[in-house]
Protein backbone atom coordinates (compact mmCIF):
# COMPACT_ATOMS: atom_id res chain seq x y z
CA UNK A 1 0.00 0.00 0.00
CA UNK A 2 1.35 3.36 -0.64
CA UNK A 3 1.21 5.74 2.25
CA UNK A 4 0.28 8.59 2.36
CA UNK A 5 2.31 11.80 3.84
CA UNK A 6 0.39 11.51 6.80
CA UNK A 7 0.48 8.06 7.42
CA UNK A 8 4.49 8.33 6.32
CA UNK A 9 4.81 10.96 9.29
CA UNK A 10 3.20 8.57 11.87
CA UNK A 11 5.85 5.91 11.07
CA UNK A 12 8.41 8.25 11.36
CA UNK A 13 7.64 10.01 14.99
CA UNK A 14 6.86 6.17 16.34
CA UNK A 15 10.46 5.46 14.91
CA UNK A 16 11.83 8.08 16.19
CA UNK A 17 9.87 7.79 19.83
CA UNK A 18 11.13 3.89 20.08
CA UNK A 19 14.63 4.76 18.55
CA UNK A 20 14.93 7.62 21.28
CA UNK A 21 13.29 6.25 24.47
CA UNK A 22 13.76 2.55 24.59
CA UNK A 23 17.76 2.08 23.50
CA UNK A 24 19.42 -1.29 24.03
CA UNK A 25 20.41 -0.70 27.75
CA UNK A 26 16.36 -0.25 28.62
CA UNK A 27 15.62 -3.41 26.82
CA UNK A 28 18.83 -5.29 28.45
CA UNK A 29 17.19 -3.75 32.03
CA UNK A 30 13.96 -4.74 31.08
CA UNK A 31 14.49 -8.43 30.32
CA UNK A 32 16.95 -8.70 33.57
CA UNK A 33 14.16 -7.21 36.03
CA UNK A 34 11.11 -8.71 34.52
CA UNK A 35 9.69 -5.04 34.91
CA UNK A 36 9.03 -1.68 32.86
CA UNK A 37 10.55 0.81 34.91
CA UNK A 38 8.00 3.30 36.44
CA UNK A 39 9.77 6.33 34.73
CA UNK A 40 9.39 4.80 31.37
CA UNK A 41 5.68 3.80 31.82
CA UNK A 42 5.24 7.42 32.47
CA UNK A 43 7.26 8.07 29.63
CA UNK A 44 4.85 6.12 27.52
CA UNK A 45 2.11 7.74 28.89
CA UNK A 46 3.24 11.41 28.53
CA UNK A 47 3.57 10.39 24.74
CA UNK A 48 -0.20 10.29 24.25
CA UNK A 49 0.33 6.51 22.57
CA UNK A 50 -1.97 4.86 24.93
CA UNK A 51 -4.55 6.83 23.97
CA UNK A 52 -3.92 6.96 20.58
CA UNK A 53 -7.30 4.89 19.30
CA UNK A 54 -9.63 6.98 21.86
CA UNK A 55 -11.86 10.03 20.53
CA UNK A 56 -10.10 13.81 20.67
CA UNK A 57 -12.90 14.92 22.78
CA UNK A 58 -12.04 12.25 25.35
CA UNK A 59 -8.42 13.31 25.34
CA UNK A 60 -6.72 11.07 23.01
CA UNK A 61 -5.35 11.25 19.56
CA UNK A 62 -8.14 10.15 17.26
CA UNK A 63 -6.27 8.14 15.09
CA UNK A 64 -7.56 6.00 12.92
CA UNK A 65 -6.72 2.37 12.75
CA UNK A 66 -4.32 2.40 9.81
CA UNK A 67 -2.10 4.85 11.68
CA UNK A 68 -2.26 3.13 14.98
CA UNK A 69 -0.65 0.14 13.37
CA UNK A 70 2.19 2.35 11.70
CA UNK A 71 3.01 2.93 14.84
CA UNK A 72 2.56 -0.16 16.61
CA UNK A 73 4.49 -1.74 14.02
CA UNK A 74 7.48 1.22 14.56
CA UNK A 75 7.36 0.52 17.91
CA UNK A 76 7.59 -3.67 18.13
CA UNK A 77 10.29 -3.23 15.82
CA UNK A 78 12.76 -1.84 18.61
CA UNK A 79 10.62 -3.43 21.38
CA UNK A 80 7.71 -5.77 21.38
CA UNK A 81 7.41 -5.47 24.98
CA UNK A 82 6.75 -1.66 24.31
CA UNK A 83 4.63 -2.18 21.69
CA UNK A 84 2.65 -4.50 23.61
CA UNK A 85 2.29 -1.86 26.68
CA UNK A 86 0.88 0.82 23.92
CA UNK A 87 -1.60 -2.14 22.50
CA UNK A 88 -2.90 -3.24 25.33
CA UNK A 89 -4.17 -0.07 26.66
CA UNK A 90 -5.48 1.13 22.95
CA UNK A 91 -7.02 -2.76 21.65
CA UNK A 92 -7.99 -4.86 24.57
CA UNK A 93 -8.34 -2.37 27.37
CA UNK A 94 -10.13 0.10 25.79
CA UNK A 95 -11.82 -1.47 22.89
CA UNK A 96 -14.70 -2.69 25.35
CA UNK A 97 -15.30 0.95 26.34
CA UNK A 98 -15.41 2.14 22.80
CA UNK A 99 -17.80 -0.36 22.06
CA UNK A 100 -20.30 -0.41 24.76
CA UNK A 101 -19.17 2.67 27.23
CA UNK A 102 -21.88 5.24 28.41
CA UNK A 103 -20.80 8.77 28.33
CA UNK A 104 -20.24 8.91 32.19
CA UNK A 105 -18.18 5.56 31.79
CA UNK A 106 -16.42 7.41 28.77
CA UNK A 107 -15.64 10.24 30.61
CA UNK A 108 -14.41 8.35 34.21
CA UNK A 109 -12.35 5.73 32.58
CA UNK A 110 -11.43 6.24 29.28
CA UNK A 111 -10.46 9.76 29.16
CA UNK A 112 -8.01 8.64 32.29
CA UNK A 113 -6.22 5.87 29.95
CA UNK A 114 -5.89 8.28 26.97
CA UNK A 115 -4.29 11.04 29.40
CA UNK A 116 -2.00 8.30 30.97
CA UNK A 117 -3.22 8.40 34.39
CA UNK A 118 -4.92 5.11 34.45
CA UNK A 119 -4.35 1.79 32.70
CA UNK A 120 -6.84 -1.07 31.94
CA UNK A 121 -6.69 -4.69 31.64
CA UNK A 122 -8.64 -7.49 29.62
CA UNK A 123 -9.75 -10.43 31.65
CA UNK A 124 -11.49 -12.97 29.30
CA UNK A 125 -9.61 -16.05 29.53
CA UNK A 126 -9.67 -18.48 32.12
CA UNK A 127 -7.49 -21.49 33.50
CA UNK A 128 -10.29 -23.54 31.91
CA UNK A 129 -11.61 -21.37 28.76
CA UNK A 130 -9.03 -19.79 26.34
CA UNK A 131 -9.86 -20.78 22.84
CA UNK A 132 -13.64 -21.67 24.31
CA UNK A 133 -13.69 -18.41 25.71
CA UNK A 134 -17.77 -18.43 25.72
CA UNK A 135 -17.42 -21.42 28.41
CA UNK A 136 -15.84 -18.96 31.39
CA UNK A 137 -17.23 -19.82 34.49
CA UNK A 138 -16.71 -17.02 36.24
CA UNK A 139 -19.79 -15.58 37.19
CA UNK A 140 -21.87 -12.15 38.43
CA UNK A 141 -24.74 -12.40 40.15
CA UNK A 142 -26.95 -9.79 40.87
CA UNK A 143 -27.87 -8.11 44.88
CA UNK A 144 -29.50 -4.98 44.57
CA UNK A 145 -27.59 -2.07 42.50
CA UNK A 146 -24.66 -4.38 43.10
CA UNK A 147 -23.16 -7.32 41.09
CA UNK A 148 -21.09 -10.21 43.10
CA UNK A 149 -18.56 -11.42 40.87
CA UNK A 150 -16.72 -14.99 41.73
CA UNK A 151 -14.01 -16.59 39.13
CA UNK A 152 -10.39 -16.09 38.18
CA UNK A 153 -9.04 -15.65 34.90
CA UNK A 154 -5.76 -16.14 33.87
CA UNK A 155 -2.57 -14.72 31.64
CA UNK A 156 -4.06 -11.19 31.97
CA UNK A 157 -1.44 -8.96 30.31
CA UNK A 158 -0.13 -5.82 32.74
CA UNK A 159 -2.18 -7.05 35.47
CA UNK A 160 -0.38 -5.92 37.96
CA UNK A 161 0.15 -2.79 36.40
CA UNK A 162 -3.51 -2.21 36.00
CA UNK A 163 -6.12 0.41 37.66
CA UNK A 164 -8.92 -1.47 36.55
CA UNK A 165 -10.23 -4.78 34.38
CA UNK A 166 -12.42 -5.55 31.74
CA UNK A 167 -14.26 -8.41 32.80
CA UNK A 168 -16.32 -10.90 31.19
CA UNK A 169 -18.70 -13.02 33.40
CA UNK A 170 -21.78 -15.57 33.28
CA UNK A 171 -24.72 -13.92 33.79
CA UNK A 172 -27.12 -16.59 32.48
CA UNK A 173 -25.62 -19.88 32.84
CA UNK A 174 -28.13 -21.31 30.71
CA UNK A 175 -27.20 -19.37 27.57
CA UNK A 176 -23.81 -20.34 27.36
CA UNK A 177 -21.68 -17.83 25.27
CA UNK A 178 -24.92 -15.67 25.15
CA UNK A 179 -25.28 -14.95 28.84
CA UNK A 180 -21.93 -13.30 29.21
CA UNK A 181 -22.01 -10.11 30.65
CA UNK A 182 -18.94 -7.23 30.53
CA UNK A 183 -18.11 -5.14 34.18
CA UNK A 184 -15.61 -2.47 34.71
CA UNK A 185 -14.03 -3.99 38.02
CA UNK A 186 -11.40 -1.91 39.53
CA UNK A 187 -8.47 -3.63 40.96
CA UNK A 188 -8.40 -1.98 44.29
CA UNK A 189 -12.39 -3.46 44.90
CA UNK A 190 -12.06 -5.87 48.18
CA UNK A 191 -12.15 -9.63 46.98
CA UNK A 192 -9.45 -8.69 43.96
CA UNK A 193 -6.20 -10.13 44.27
CA UNK A 194 -3.50 -11.10 41.79
CA UNK A 195 -2.19 -14.95 41.52
CA UNK A 196 2.00 -15.18 40.86
CA UNK A 197 3.64 -13.41 38.37
CA UNK A 198 4.03 -15.94 35.28
CA UNK A 199 7.76 -17.04 33.92
CA UNK A 200 7.28 -16.83 30.35
CA UNK A 201 9.33 -17.50 27.46
CA UNK A 202 9.66 -14.11 26.03
CA UNK A 203 7.75 -10.57 26.35
CA UNK A 204 9.58 -10.42 29.23
CA UNK A 205 8.57 -7.16 30.90
CA UNK A 206 5.06 -7.02 30.63
CA UNK A 207 3.93 -9.04 33.59
CA UNK A 208 1.35 -11.77 33.22
CA UNK A 209 -0.69 -13.17 35.90
CA UNK A 210 -4.32 -14.30 37.20
CA UNK A 211 -6.65 -11.82 38.16
CA UNK A 212 -8.83 -13.73 41.20
CA UNK A 213 -12.29 -12.24 41.98
CA UNK A 214 -13.87 -13.52 45.53
CA UNK A 215 -17.39 -12.03 46.08
CA UNK A 216 -15.95 -8.62 44.32
CA UNK A 217 -18.99 -5.99 44.62
CA UNK A 218 -19.25 -4.28 41.33
CA UNK A 219 -22.18 -1.07 41.13
CA UNK A 220 -24.30 -1.90 38.36
CA UNK A 221 -22.94 1.78 36.95
CA UNK A 222 -20.13 -0.25 36.31
CA UNK A 223 -22.00 -2.78 33.98
CA UNK A 224 -20.45 -2.03 30.53
CA UNK A 225 -23.45 -2.93 27.95
CA UNK A 226 -25.77 -4.43 28.08
CA UNK A 227 -26.89 -7.53 29.96
CA UNK A 228 -25.75 -10.86 28.35
CA UNK A 229 -24.38 -9.27 25.11
CA UNK A 230 -20.60 -9.28 26.43
CA UNK A 231 -19.56 -11.70 24.64
CA UNK A 232 -19.81 -10.12 21.32
CA UNK A 233 -18.18 -6.79 22.40
CA UNK A 234 -15.28 -9.13 23.48
CA UNK A 235 -15.29 -11.09 20.37
CA UNK A 236 -15.42 -7.12 18.54
CA UNK A 237 -12.32 -5.90 20.89
CA UNK A 238 -10.38 -9.06 19.58
CA UNK A 239 -10.54 -7.89 15.87
CA UNK A 240 -9.12 -4.75 16.94
CA UNK A 241 -6.84 -6.54 19.44
CA UNK A 242 -5.90 -8.99 16.31
CA UNK A 243 -4.74 -5.76 13.96
CA UNK A 244 -2.59 -4.89 17.08
CA UNK A 245 -0.79 -8.53 17.57
CA UNK A 246 -0.37 -8.28 13.63
CA UNK A 247 1.64 -5.34 13.69
CA UNK A 248 3.34 -6.40 16.32
CA UNK A 249 4.63 -9.40 13.77
CA UNK A 250 5.06 -7.12 11.31
CA UNK A 251 7.35 -4.87 13.71
CA UNK A 252 9.41 -8.22 14.94
CA UNK A 253 9.73 -9.52 11.38
CA UNK A 254 10.92 -6.65 10.19
CA UNK A 255 13.57 -6.42 12.85
CA UNK A 256 14.64 -10.15 11.90
CA UNK A 257 14.96 -9.44 8.55
CA UNK A 258 17.18 -6.05 9.32
CA UNK A 259 19.19 -8.13 11.79
CA UNK A 260 19.95 -10.91 9.09
CA UNK A 261 20.98 -8.82 6.46
CA UNK A 262 23.01 -7.17 8.78
CA UNK A 263 25.11 -9.78 10.07
CA UNK A 264 25.39 -11.77 6.95
CA UNK A 265 27.23 -8.59 5.38
CA UNK A 266 29.34 -8.35 8.06
CA UNK A 267 29.99 -12.43 8.95
CA UNK A 268 32.88 -14.20 6.69
CA UNK A 269 33.46 -17.83 6.30
CA UNK A 270 35.35 -19.71 3.54
CA UNK A 271 36.98 -16.34 3.45
CA UNK A 272 33.91 -14.59 1.87
CA UNK A 273 30.86 -12.77 3.14
CA UNK A 274 28.07 -15.18 4.29
CA UNK A 275 25.66 -13.04 2.38
CA UNK A 276 27.41 -14.20 -0.89
CA UNK A 277 26.14 -17.43 -0.43
CA UNK A 278 23.27 -18.13 -2.70
CA UNK A 279 21.66 -20.33 0.12
CA UNK A 280 21.72 -17.41 2.08
CA UNK A 281 20.43 -15.01 -0.52
CA UNK A 282 17.34 -17.02 -0.91
CA UNK A 283 16.36 -17.22 3.02
CA UNK A 284 16.83 -12.91 2.85
CA UNK A 285 14.42 -13.35 -0.76
CA UNK A 286 11.49 -15.61 1.38
CA UNK A 287 11.81 -13.44 4.36
CA UNK A 288 11.41 -10.50 2.58
CA UNK A 289 8.84 -11.64 0.44
CA UNK A 290 6.53 -13.21 3.18
CA UNK A 291 7.15 -9.87 5.28
CA UNK A 292 5.85 -7.30 2.32
CA UNK A 293 2.89 -10.15 1.52
CA UNK A 294 2.34 -9.98 5.65
CA UNK A 295 2.12 -6.07 5.68
CA UNK A 296 0.05 -5.69 2.66
CA UNK A 297 -2.41 -7.94 4.23
CA UNK A 298 -2.29 -6.20 7.80
CA UNK A 299 -3.13 -2.96 6.04
CA UNK A 300 -5.68 -3.44 4.01
CA UNK A 301 -7.60 -5.32 7.18
CA UNK A 302 -6.81 -2.40 8.84
CA UNK A 303 -8.82 0.37 6.46
CA UNK A 304 -11.49 -2.12 5.59
CA UNK A 305 -12.42 -2.26 9.48
CA UNK A 306 -12.73 1.31 10.02
CA UNK A 307 -14.71 1.34 6.92
CA UNK A 308 -17.02 -1.04 8.57
CA UNK A 309 -16.42 -3.85 5.98
CA UNK A 310 -18.50 -7.10 5.92
CA UNK A 311 -14.81 -8.92 5.51
CA UNK A 312 -13.45 -6.68 8.10
CA UNK A 313 -13.74 -9.20 10.56
CA UNK A 314 -12.53 -12.48 8.41
CA UNK A 315 -9.68 -10.31 7.26
CA UNK A 316 -8.59 -9.36 10.72
CA UNK A 317 -8.24 -13.12 11.27
CA UNK A 318 -6.20 -13.70 7.92
CA UNK A 319 -3.94 -10.86 8.66
CA UNK A 320 -3.33 -12.42 12.56
CA UNK A 321 -2.88 -15.60 10.91
CA UNK A 322 -0.52 -15.10 8.29
CA UNK A 323 1.51 -12.28 9.74
CA UNK A 324 1.99 -14.14 13.52
CA UNK A 325 3.09 -17.52 11.63
CA UNK A 326 5.26 -15.03 9.54
CA UNK A 327 7.05 -13.17 12.01
CA UNK A 328 7.98 -16.94 13.64
CA UNK A 329 9.77 -17.79 10.52
CA UNK A 330 11.69 -14.35 9.82
CA UNK A 331 12.61 -15.13 13.72
CA UNK A 332 13.99 -18.50 13.28
CA UNK A 333 15.20 -17.65 9.61
CA UNK A 334 17.22 -14.49 11.21
CA UNK A 335 18.75 -17.29 14.23
CA UNK A 336 19.57 -19.52 11.15
CA UNK A 337 21.97 -17.05 9.91
CA UNK A 338 23.66 -15.90 12.78
CA UNK A 339 24.38 -19.33 13.51
CA UNK A 340 25.42 -20.56 16.96
CA UNK A 341 25.73 -16.46 18.02
CA UNK A 342 21.55 -16.38 17.16
CA UNK A 343 21.84 -18.68 20.08
CA UNK A 344 23.74 -16.32 22.50
CA UNK A 345 21.88 -13.24 23.98
CA UNK A 346 23.95 -10.56 22.77
CA UNK A 347 22.57 -10.82 19.91
CA UNK A 348 19.54 -8.92 19.27
CA UNK A 349 17.67 -12.32 17.20
CA UNK A 350 17.79 -14.30 20.38
CA UNK A 351 15.20 -12.08 21.97
CA UNK A 352 13.24 -11.36 18.89
CA UNK A 353 13.19 -15.65 18.27
CA UNK A 354 11.47 -15.97 21.96
CA UNK A 355 9.28 -12.83 21.62
CA UNK A 356 7.73 -14.00 18.32
CA UNK A 357 6.25 -17.22 19.34
CA UNK A 358 3.51 -15.29 21.38
CA UNK A 359 2.11 -13.84 18.63
CA UNK A 360 0.23 -17.55 17.10
CA UNK A 361 -0.82 -18.09 20.22
CA UNK A 362 -2.48 -14.98 22.34
CA UNK A 363 -5.77 -13.08 20.94
CA UNK A 364 -6.72 -16.17 18.98
CA UNK A 365 -4.47 -19.40 18.17
CA UNK A 366 -3.26 -19.80 14.42
CA UNK A 367 -6.01 -22.29 14.82
CA UNK A 368 -8.62 -20.35 16.01
CA UNK A 369 -8.17 -17.71 12.97
CA UNK A 370 -7.98 -20.72 10.42
CA UNK A 371 -11.16 -21.83 11.95
CA UNK A 372 -12.74 -17.67 12.07
CA UNK A 373 -11.80 -17.34 7.99
CA UNK A 374 -13.23 -20.96 7.27
CA UNK A 375 -16.63 -20.36 9.11
CA UNK A 376 -16.63 -17.24 7.04
CA UNK A 377 -16.14 -18.90 3.62
CA UNK A 378 -18.14 -21.98 4.26
CA UNK A 379 -21.35 -20.73 6.19
C1 LIG B 1 1.61 -13.94 27.26
C2 LIG B 1 0.11 -14.09 27.18
C3 LIG B 1 -0.69 -12.97 27.42
C4 LIG B 1 -2.09 -13.10 27.39
N1 LIG B 1 -2.86 -12.01 27.69
C5 LIG B 1 -4.21 -12.17 27.84
C6 LIG B 1 -5.03 -11.10 28.33
O1 LIG B 1 -4.55 -10.00 28.59
N2 LIG B 1 -6.34 -11.33 28.51
C7 LIG B 1 -6.92 -12.52 28.23
O2 LIG B 1 -8.12 -12.66 28.42
N3 LIG B 1 -6.17 -13.56 27.75
C8 LIG B 1 -4.84 -13.42 27.57
N4 LIG B 1 -4.05 -14.46 27.11
C9 LIG B 1 -4.69 -15.77 26.84
C10 LIG B 1 -4.65 -16.18 25.38
O3 LIG B 1 -5.55 -15.44 24.62
C11 LIG B 1 -4.92 -17.71 25.35
O4 LIG B 1 -3.75 -18.33 25.86
C12 LIG B 1 -5.23 -18.22 23.96
O5 LIG B 1 -6.46 -17.73 23.51
C13 LIG B 1 -5.24 -19.76 23.90
O6 LIG B 1 -5.97 -20.33 24.95
P1 LIG B 1 -5.29 -21.51 25.81
O7 LIG B 1 -3.95 -21.02 26.23
O8 LIG B 1 -6.24 -21.90 26.88
O9 LIG B 1 -5.07 -22.69 24.81
P2 LIG B 1 -6.16 -23.81 24.39
O10 LIG B 1 -7.44 -23.16 24.01
O11 LIG B 1 -6.19 -24.86 25.45
O12 LIG B 1 -5.49 -24.41 23.08
C14 LIG B 1 -4.52 -25.46 23.10
C15 LIG B 1 -4.28 -25.89 21.65
O13 LIG B 1 -5.49 -26.43 21.11
C16 LIG B 1 -5.84 -25.76 19.92
N5 LIG B 1 -7.29 -25.69 19.81
C17 LIG B 1 -8.19 -25.32 20.76
N6 LIG B 1 -9.43 -25.40 20.28
C18 LIG B 1 -9.33 -25.82 19.00
C19 LIG B 1 -10.28 -26.09 17.96
N7 LIG B 1 -11.59 -25.91 18.11
N8 LIG B 1 -9.80 -26.53 16.76
C20 LIG B 1 -8.46 -26.69 16.55
N9 LIG B 1 -7.53 -26.44 17.50
C21 LIG B 1 -7.96 -26.00 18.69
C22 LIG B 1 -5.20 -24.37 20.04
O14 LIG B 1 -5.00 -23.75 18.79
C23 LIG B 1 -3.89 -24.73 20.73
O15 LIG B 1 -2.97 -25.17 19.76
C24 LIG B 1 -2.67 -14.35 27.09
C25 LIG B 1 -1.84 -15.46 26.83
C26 LIG B 1 -0.47 -15.33 26.87
C27 LIG B 1 0.39 -16.53 26.62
Amino acid sequence: MVLTEKYKLVKQLARKFAENEIPQELQDEIEATGELPIEFRNKIAKSGLLGMKVPKKLDGQGADTLAYILAIEEIARVSMVASIYISGANSLGSGPLLLAGTDEQLEKYLAPIARGEKYPAFGLTEPGAGSDAGGLQTTAVQDGDYWILNGRKCFITAAPYSDYCMIFAKTDRSKGSRGITTFIVDMNLPGVSLGKPEHKMGIIGVPTSDVILEDVRVHDSDRLGEINKGFSNAMKTLDYGRLGVSAQSLGVGQAALDEAIKYSKERKQFGQRIADFQALRFMIADMATELYAARELVYNAAVLKDANDPTASMQCSMAKYFSSEMCNHLAYKAVQIHGGYGYIKDYKVERLYRDARVNSIFEGTSQIQQIVIANNLLK
